[in-house]
């Protein structure tokens, strides 16, 4: 009876050590699962798994993949004009004819560009801050760049800035501060709204959520233009 549960434990033992990923066979292949750890949302495991997978690719299809990488880091861009990233000093959305120079919308990041621009309902161009006010991290107004906003604002005739930023403490101070600075110029200032989601039953919207949305009711007509 000892021996199969002796058995039963080793295996549990060796599979729990096959699971450890301390023990490298290699210094190179350790220092490569290092790197890619690094990555956000990447832990030890999934590491490994990456670098073995790039190890069974052929060399030229490992050294495409690190210089995309080299020259994206070396290569790309900010915007000029908005902070977008970009391939050249002014970028696509700013330089396009068809984009109505006069309102701007603020966002924090690039992914909130890429998240509006795939509505394909906005045809405005953007400001990027790349960070909001966050006292916590210690990040004040004086080191998020406004003056390329209120310099463009005052050049481009500007009539309408949209504050689109997150709905979070640090959001809506930030909306707010914009929204002081900017009050007095001769524009209109706007910010998303907020609601309920579309396909949210009304018993299950919170209380906030579902005071917004009576507060901030828009006519019938415009609820189905999308
Ligand atoms: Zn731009």
């Amino acid at each position: 009876m000892d021996k199969p549960t002796l058995g039963i434990t080793f295996e549990i033992s060796l599979s729990k050590k096959m699971m450890s990923i301390d023990q490298f066979p290699s210094r190179l292949l350790e220092d490569a699962v290092n790197e890619f750890a690094r990555l956000p949302g990447i832990g030890r495991k999934t590491a490994l798994r990456l670098v073995l997978h790039l190890l069974r690719q052929e060399t030229d299809e490992v050294r495409r993949f690190s210089n995309t990488i080299i020259q994206l880091k070396e290569n790309i861009l900010y915007c000029k004009s908005c902070n977008n990233i970009s391939d050249s000093e002014i970028c696509n959305i700013c330089s396009h004819s068809a984009r109505d120079q006069k309102t701007i919308c603020v966002v924090e990041n690039i992914r909130d560009v890429m998240a509006i621009e795939n509505t394909h309902q906005y045809r405005g161009i953007y400001h990027v801050l790349g960070a909001i006010i966050s006292p916590m991290d210690g990040i004040g107004p004086e080191d998020l760049k406004f003056d390329i906003l209120e310099n463009k604002i005052k050049n481009q005739q500007v009539t309408e800035l949209i504050l689109a930023l997150s709905t979070t403490m640090e959001g809506d101070t930030t909306n707010f501060y914009l929204y002081k600075k900017f009050n007095e110029f001769p524009i209109k200032i706007t910010t998303l709204a907020r609601g309920v989601s579309i396909g949210d039953e009304l018993e299950y919207a919170d209380e906030v959520t579902l005071g917004r949305s009576i507060i901030n009711r828009t006519p019938f007509q415009n609820s189905f233009s999308l």
